[in-house]
């Protein structure tokens, strides 16, 4: 399938101030500069198929709002959510689909069984905090008069029973939006992970106030300080152009991103192109990038993010993957 040309050309001038999602928020409490302004064209690659993931949430979306996990045979009821999620999107789903739906259905009576504990479920329903200008869309809220839960939905494989800091982080925050618009502080959040079940959370208010503290303090903070490391950089909005994470980068030792100097680009009879650039630590191929996607000549200095490890021996080589993006420069640096 072709891949289209997505040049953003939106310049953000957000700011810390801004409504932040707790994903945003989060990133704001490790590296004050991700609120600053984003000046280059990210161009990227945007397929019309869905990943794996987003038709699960969508499917799970559509069988709650049906009540077909109150059905007497909610695995058949999610089947057909997931069937009409996947009419909603064109093309096959990428990433580890036929697992994830395998997963989906065979948890499908797990999680109806604990859907069923609310008088009512909301699923993927915004929630603001307009004081703090908060805002976010938790996967399932369960309500009852005097209680809540909130589940979030993770169709990636865990491979154990932590949970990395950041998710804990997103689930206070969601955990105090509950408390905003419903009036309940949910005393337990759930991870519904599809390939080992629930994983339980206490929350409190002890636990919220200090997540909003941070937030506060991280929005108080000097914006023109950037403290760059792989988890915080990965999705940041300010990537390619941020110079103290291409600073930084260099010494990742799994980096995912390259900056240099096209020396020559292969192109194939599919449309796929592959890139050999010239970087600070030598020479680099980048292949399976949509040819089309591959405007800059010889000569020019290009910065490429979210690349996967190339599948060949050459563990310096590169691949391109359906989140990866690349640039042009010059670029505008503000940092
Ligand atoms: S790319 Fe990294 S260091 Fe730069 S602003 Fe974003 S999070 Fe901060």
């Amino acid at each position: 399938m072709r891949s289209d040309i997505a040049a953003d050309v939106n310049i953000d001038f957000g700011d810390a101030h801004d409504w932040l999602s707790p994903t945003r928020a989060w990133r704001l409490t490790e590296c004050a500069a991700s609120v600053g302004p984003v000046v280059n064209k990210p161009i990227t690659s945007v397929g019309s198929a869905p990943n794996a993931g987003t038709v699960a949430h969508r499917a799970v979306q559509l069988w709650i709002d049906a009540a077909g996990y109150r059905n007497g045979n909610p695995q058949s009821r999610l089947s057909e959510a997931i069937n009409e999620a996947l009419a909603e999107f064109s093309g096959r789903p990428t990433g580890e689909w036929p697992p994830t739906r395998a997963r989906l259905l065979a948890r499908a009576s797990q999680l109806a069984e604990r859907l069923l504990w609310g008088d009512d479920v909301h699923a993927e329903r915004e929630l603001l905090d307009p004081i703090r200008r908060l805002r976010g869309t938790p996967d399932i809220v369960l309500m009852k008069p005097r209680e809540a839960v909130v589940i979030d939905l993770k169709t990636p494989t865990s491979k154990d029973d932590s949970l990395q800091p950041w998710i804990i982080f997103q689930l206070t925050i969601y955990a105090h939006l509950v408390e905003q618009v419903h009036g309940i502080l949910p005393a337990q959040v759930e991870v519904f992970r599809l390939n080992r079940g629930f994983l339980p959370l206490s929350m409190n208010s002890t636990s919220v106030e200090a997540a909003l503290e941070t937030v506060e303090r991280a929005r108080e903070a000097d914006a023109s300080v950037a403290t760059p490391a792989p988890a915080t950089c990965r999705y940041c909005r300010r990537r390619l152009d941020c110079q103290a994470h291409w600073d930084a980068a260099v010494c990742w030792p799994d980096t995912d991103c390259v900056e240099g100097t096209i020396e020559r680009v292969e192109r194939a009879a599919n449309g796929i192109a592959a890139v050999f650039l010239a970087s600070s630590l030598g020479s680099r191929w980048v292949s399976g990038v949509p040819g089309d996607l591959v405007t800059a000549d010889v000569g020019e200095r290009i910065r490429l993010v979210r690349l996967r490890r190339s599948d060949s021996n050459d563990d310096s080589a590169f691949k391109w993957s359906r989140r990866s993006a690349l640039a042009v420069l010059p670029l505008a640096i503000p940092v």
